[in-house]
């Protein structure tokens, strides 16, 4: 039998909820997330429940870390499936703001969190603004739920590593805590954007994660960084995918690798699957 999940999406009842679970001395944990919610999430429910005694959810679309011409309209909402699924994975309560709750001062105006140099490499130079979209959320729903520990996935390691940053930058009493990648049988990172993929598509992205551990395997054998990089693009172009970028980096920082380091390294890859933008890492 799994607890009722209770369902807030007011800001100040969530707030008075998260206060009596405080004083009663619960370790209060958090799972922020767009919805449309598959296994990869549900994993992070069931790490916070380990870390946490009572276990808080998000579900919000956040509209400031999209781009003008991506997905927000189109973004799946699924709600109702969402609130299952939490309660099945042993949630507490899910916080369902509305845009208004979460920038009352609208999406143009208002305080905006920047990252930094960390925003603006990878993901961040393919998506002007998305990291300080995420910061800006982030901060806001940290300060709603007050948590003792958050839960993020590795899937969106450059995320992870920007939250980490936003952590210790404005000196939240936060930890952090974060959960592998969950796949699909042939290696695709779940995804709530894998639904936009046709089968063929589906089948092509699976070559993203084969690829992610041939420039792991290339790397360790001492290949060159470049030329794995070259050929990795390579790789994806010859199943139909579009590539953003296929690299190795610095997993501290994403900066760049000489051949040969010995520092602590990951590769990461976009790529787009005939509209659908797909990405993916891999430790080395
Ligand atoms: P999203 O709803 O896509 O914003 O993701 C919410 C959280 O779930 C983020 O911390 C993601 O990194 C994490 N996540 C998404 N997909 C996966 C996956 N396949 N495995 C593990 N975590 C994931």
């Amino acid at each position: 039998m799994t607890a009722r999940l209770l369902v807030f999406e007011n800001a100040r009842e969530l707030r008075a909820f998260v206060g009596a679970q405080r004083n009663d001395g619960q370790r209060i944990g958090f799972v922020p997330t767009m919805g449309n919610l598959h296994a990869g999430h549900h994993a992070l429910v069931r790490h916070a429940n380990e870390c946490a005694d009572c276990v808080i959810a998000s579900v919000f679309v956040n509209p400031t870390q999209f781009g003008p011409d991506e997905d927000f309209d189109r973004y799946p909402r699924t709600q109702v499936e969402d609130i299952d699924g939490l309660e099945q994975a042993g949630c507490h309560a899910v916080f369902l703001p509305s845009v208004r709750e979460i920038y009352p001062g609208g999406t143009d105006a208002g305080t905006r969190v920047e990252v930094g140099a960390l925003g603006r490499t990878l993901e961040g130079a393919s998506r002007p603004g998305h990291f300080d979209g995420v910061a800006t959320v982030v901060t806001t729903l940290f300060h709603i739920v007050q948590p003792d520990v958050a839960v993020f996935g590795r899937k969106d390691f450059q995320q992870l590593l920007v939250i980490r940053q936003l952590v210790r930058d404005l000196a939240f009493a936060i930890d952090i805590e974060a959960v592998p990648t969950l796949r699909e049988a042939d290696g695709l990172a779940m995804s709530s954007r894998n639904r936009y993929l046709s089968a063929r598509e589906h089948s092509n992205a699976a070559t993203i994660h084969a690829t992610l551990t041939w420039m792991a395997d290339q790397f360790r054998n001492g290949g060159r960084v470049d030329a794995i990089e070259r050929e990795a693009a390579a790789r994806l172009a010859a199943c139909e995918l579009v590539p953003d970028y296929a690299v190795l980096r610095r997993a501290a920082d994403l900066e760049p690798l000489a051949t040969g380091s010995s520092a602590e390294a990951i590769a990461l890859i976009a790529a787009r699957a005939g509209a659908t933008r797909l990405i993916d890492n891999l430790p080395v």
